[in-house]
């Protein structure tokens, strides 16, 4: 049966179970399982190596991945990953790590739509700044998610680049991974994100990641906060067949 690495999509960690949110009490509830049952979460460049059928990572191998940069990340899960020895990948909108180094703020545990109104107003409250992103380098590797999140009046072709350019810039790195902005995309999207050094692209597009080459649209699952529903969509999503089936029937 084909091998798959099921990729995880996160977006806060925060005190109680909310939108686009999973409670510290489930989150570790998830992440304990993954180290007691001996699963394996990958890099980003190792699952960009798999995706090109480069690199055969161990059995029950997974990515688990982090949206926007929210700070939220820094003070629960980072800590808790930390502790199981497991790794993660957080998509960075650039334009707002940059806005929200300028000056300090206390942290405070707000739910995604107060972090989305507080973006604009006070980033620094909300959003990682680079200090934690750089205190975070053992547990998560950075990769993009557009400079402005698609929000700015700035050009297409300005997202990616300038996103690029800062990740190079603060971290040292030339990141390949672009994870889409609400999830969309489209055929002129693509040409301009690889003409500007992206080489694989993250979906919001539910389904299996399997060693094609294929790197246009990366499948992710939505992280939902229980242990059982954890453990069955590890289970589908590792068997292509198998969660074949399961799509079809849920569509149905
Ligand atoms: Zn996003």
């Amino acid at each position: 049966m084909a091998i798959s690495v099921p990729v995880f999509m996160y977006h806060h960690v925060l005190p109680e179970d909310g939108f686009l949110a999973i409670s510290v009490k489930n989150f570790e509830r998830q992440m304990k399982f993954l180290a007691e049952k001996g699963y394996h979460t990958l890099s980003a460049d190792e699952f960009l190596a798999f995706k090109k059928g480069e690199y055969k990572p161990p059995k029950k191998s997974i990515l688990l991945t982090f949206d926007d940069g929210w700070r939220d990340l820094y003070f629960y899960a980072y800590p808790i990953m930390k502790k199981y020895g497991l790794k993660g990948t957080i998509f960075l909108v650039t334009s707002w790590v940059e806005r929200a180094s300028i000056k300090k703020a206390e942290f405070f545990p707000y739910f995604h739509k107060e972090c989305k109104a507080l973006v604009r107003k006070a980033p620094e409250k909300v959003v990682l700044n680079w200090e934690e992103v750089e205190k975070m380098q053992d547990v998560f590797d950075f990769h993009s998610h557009t400079h402005t999140h698609f929000e700015d009046k700035i050009c297409i072709k300005e997202e990616f680049e300038l996103s690029r350019e800062i990740l190079k810039e603060r971290l040292g790195i030339e990141s390949r991974h672009l994870c889409w902005p609400r999830g969309y995309y489209d055929e002129k999207l693509f040409s301009l994100g690889k003409a500007c050094g992206y080489e694989i692209f993250y979906t919001t597009e539910r389904g299996t990641n399997i060693p094609d080459g294929r790197l246009e649209r990366i499948k992710r699952i939505a992280v939902k906060p229980g242990l059982l529903w954890f453990k069955k969509a590890l289970f589908i999503y590792s068997h292509k067949a198998i969660a074949n089936v399961y799509l079809k029937f849920r569509k149905n």
